[in-house]
């Protein structure tokens, strides 16, 4: 295996692309972005978001859409899922004062709330928002957070099972039709023609079900987490998604903002300082350069570490690809940044992460290491070092 870097951005080719049942989550993914004459999957798509799309005919699809939802009783007509971060203000905002919508804001909780994304929670109500909390079992979530950091190297999948879920899930229970979540994963190197879907796959909140032995969450099936670590299946209710069949029953469409309106993320971040109360956080965040993505959760940091030593991909790197891409720095800055900074441990969390899992340091510290594959990293005197550098 070699890894090539796009020649456009500074994204690596061993980058996995989102598979349907959740996030990729071994280090030796199979299902990788792909490329073309040395440019990524996500430039190409930037291209014709750029060129090809009419943007307009978007807004009017847009307007039809929801024209066919907008309540006429005042009742909510819209669930946006939103945490308080930049991109879910904007969606809320312009739902609501753009085009009239009376949308009901759903948070899926954090594991580990950093206090920026506490007061945007808090600033996403305060601008006009009605909102409700959902908190799975925290004594639960911890348990499934470590078993999933330790096996799969990926703490974030529990949060994002129930972040997926959780619009569609709140749709049904308050019998709206519509959910609007903001960027279609597949933005970010999947392949181009999944683009071109305005509704999110219902696969991705679909295919499992807690009620079903088999069915696999932070890498075990729900048998194994009865057997092993005595989770029972009631534990799991927060988890579980709607069904198809409820979805089809409910009329429930969940749409993405991203396909109607060009997605960038710096405007949205621009949008929601201008119009609503989002805060940046006060200094760039560990792992990156940047202060105003991916604040609300201490774990998001620890997610993105493990995203740079499975796959080149941590912070500094999502960011500055996709800045690089949208032209907001060029591409030897972009290669500066990630080689900066992209290998930063979030340290000041740290101690937080050892309590909430529940873990020695050491074992924290073996378990990051027991995800790099010796194809892609050396060990030179005590410092890891990449196979394949990014110049
Ligand atoms: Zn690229």
């Amino acid at each position: 295996m070699t890894i090539q870097y796009c020649t456009n951005c500074v994204l690596p080719s061993c980058k996995p692309v989102t598979a349907k049942e959740g996030k990729k989550v071994t280090a030796s993914a199979t299902n990788t972005i792909n490329f073309q004459d040395g440019v990524c999957e996500a430039c190409r798509w930037n291209l014709i978001k750029e060129n090809s799309i009419d943007w307009e005919a978007r807004e009017t699809e847009l307007e039809t859409l929801l024209n066919r939802y907008r309540s006429t009783d005042g009742s909510y007509d819209v669930i946006v899922p939103a945490s308080g971060g930049k991109d879910s203000v904007y969606v809320s905002h312009i739902l609501k004062h753009k085009y009239g919508m009376t949308p009901l804001t759903v948070t899926w909780a954090p594991s580990l709330w950093t206090e920026q994304g506490r007061r945007n929670q808090e600033n996403l109500i305060k601008s006009g928002f009605d909102n409700i909390l959902i908190s799975p079992n925290g004594e639960i979530h911890r348990l499934l957070t470590k078993l999933a950091f330790t096996k799969l190297g990926h703490p974030f999948q529990p949060f994002i099972f129930g972040q997926r879920s959780v619009g569609p899930k709140m749709a049904l229970k308050h019998n709206v039709g519509l959910v609007f979540y903001g960027e279609n994963v597949a933005e970010y190197g999947n392949p181009l023609e999944e683009n071109y879907n305005p509704q999110m796959d219902v696969n991705l909140f679909t295919t499992y079900n807690i009620r079903d032995p088999k069915t696999m969450l932070a890498g075990y099936t729900i048998e194994e987490l009865e057997a092993n670590f005595k989770i029972k299946q009631n534990d799991l209710n927060a988890y579980n998604p709607p069904n198809q069949s409820e979805l089809t029953q409910g009329n429930i469409e969940v749409h993405y903002m991203s396909y109607y309106r060009k997605w960038v993320p710096q405007e949205n971040y621009y949008y929601s300082v201008k119009n609503t109360f989002f805060e940046p956080a006060p200094t760039r965040s560990k792992g990156s350069y940047s202060r105003y993505s991916g604040l609300d959760d201490k774990m998001e940091w620890l997610h993105y570490h493990l995203m740079h030593i499975k796959f080149y991909c941590g912070r500094a790197m999502h960011d500055a690809a996709q800045e690089v891409r949208t032209k907001k720095i060029d591409r030897e800055e972009g290669v500066a940044l990630v080689n900066k900074y992209d290998a930063e441990l979030p340290e000041e969390f740290i101690g937080d992460y050892l309590e909430y899992m529940d873990i020695s340091e050491n074992d924290f510290l073996a378990a990051l290491d027991s995800f790099r594959e010796p194809s892609k990293w050396s060990n030179i005197d005590g410092s890891w070092v990449k196979k394949y550098p990014l110049t």
